[in-house]
């Protein structure tokens, strides 16, 4: 057996379970302060506390998106949060039947040597820190490693570095009872065809599962959230099926079903398109033994974003856009979504940002 036994093994393995329940997926609401500033920007609204506050309230309590989702991912400001009425954000997820989460990486620092790859920091402390998110009510948590196609990148260094980081990473936050989403997040940056994509997703998950196992890390309590393979942004684009299908491969050749679910970034793909690519993989007849679902943040909150406008009298508005696409993606869990939610502003638009940070 390479899995360790720790006092949380049962409440590991079954609250990962219950965030690959069938129909439910993940809101990424865990933009740090300066990542949501300029989300805020974006619509003219300033980054103070009171803003950021009011926006995740709209996002949590809009009607109709809890039984959508099986978690939600905080930053750790939101995590001691209440609503306008006094009521903790944690209750709220929580009577909705939905696991809070927490973002516990401290962002990333370049490689010394690299053409800009980088590593993830924020291993000091992680036990402690994991220990206090766990008293406040989180029961999962989300790291967040980044590699990059380049002639080449991603270099042996950064993967193993990096796979190495993710499992320390999960390995304290098992010890802890939190739940780690494990993402190797490879950038969409570049004009490589989707085969290079797939080449590059498969080494990179193959090495982070290589240590996964080494780190003696229990794969039935965490979570794999990786991203699509997709052709680079500056290439051009294909079909969903063709997506679907390069996708579900580099994880069957990958991933050991021991994991219960994948939770799919959107990496700056649109609303539309992240939605139809998770159907499209949920609709493909193939081995697949693992749940494949969502954890998404742009795709998720754009069209909420530009519908709220930080204005009051558009807070219903902003909701039904948040709801229209938390039931799109519950629907392409189970690969029923027939592409006929209402498009609200900037639903189609791409929304890539060269090397985004989160
Ligand atoms: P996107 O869906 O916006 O890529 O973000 C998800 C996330 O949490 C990245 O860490």
């Amino acid at each position: 057996m390479s899995a360790f036994k720790g006092k949380y093994h049962d409440e590991l393995i079954a609250n990962a379970a219950y965030i690959g329940t069938p129909g439910k997926g993940i809101l990424a609401a865990d933009e740090s302060t300066g990542t949501i500033g300029k989300r805020l920007s974006s619509i003219n609204v300033e980054n103070v506390e009171e803003n950021r506050r009011i926006l995740r309230e709209l996002l949590f309590t809009a009607p109709g998106v809890l039984p959508c989702l099986s978690g939600v991912i905080l930053f750790e400001e939101t995590l001691y949060q209440k609503t306008a009425t006094g009521k903790p954000f944690v209750d709220v997820l929580k009577e909705g039947g939905v696991l809070p989460g927490i973002k516990v990486d401290k962002g990333t620092v370049e490689l010394p040597g690299t053409d800009g790859e980088t590593t993830t920091q924020g291993l000091d402390g992680l036990a402690q820190r994991c220990q206090k998110y766990y008293e406040a009510g989180a029961r999962f948590a989300k790291w967040r490693s980044v590699l990059k196609i380049g002639p080449n990148e991603p270099s042996q260094l950064a993967i193993t570095d990096n796979a190495n980081g993710l499992a320390r990473y999960a390995v304290i936050c098992q010890e802890n009872g939190l739940v780690p989403i494990v993402e190797p997040e490879i950038l969409v940056d570049g004009p490589h065809d989707i085969h290079k994509c797939a080449d590059v997703t498969e080494r990179v998950l193959a090495a982070v599962y290589k240590a996964l196992n080494d780190h003696h890390v229990l794969l039935e309590g965490t979570l794999l959230k990786p991203n699509m393979v997709t052709p680079g942004s500056d290439a051009p684009k294909v079909a969903p099926e063709v997506i679907a299908e390069h996708t579900v491969r580099a994880l069957q050749r990958t991933m050991p079903p021991a994991v219960p679910a994948v939770v799919f970034l959107s990496g700056g793909q649109s609303e539309e398109e992240a939605t139809l690519n998770l159907n499209a993989m949920n609709k493909l007849k193939a081995k697949k033994p693992w749940i494949l679902s969502f954890s998404f943040g742009r795709a998720l909150q754009q069209s909420t974003l530009k519908a709220w406008a930080g204005k009051d009298e558009n807070i219903k508005k902003a909701q039904a856009a948040l709801f229209a696409r938390a039931k799109a993606n519950s629907e392409a869990t189970l690969g029923t979504y027939k592409g006929d939610a209402t498009l609200g502003e900037g639903a189609a638009e791409s929304l890539h940002v060269k090397d985004y940070k989160y």
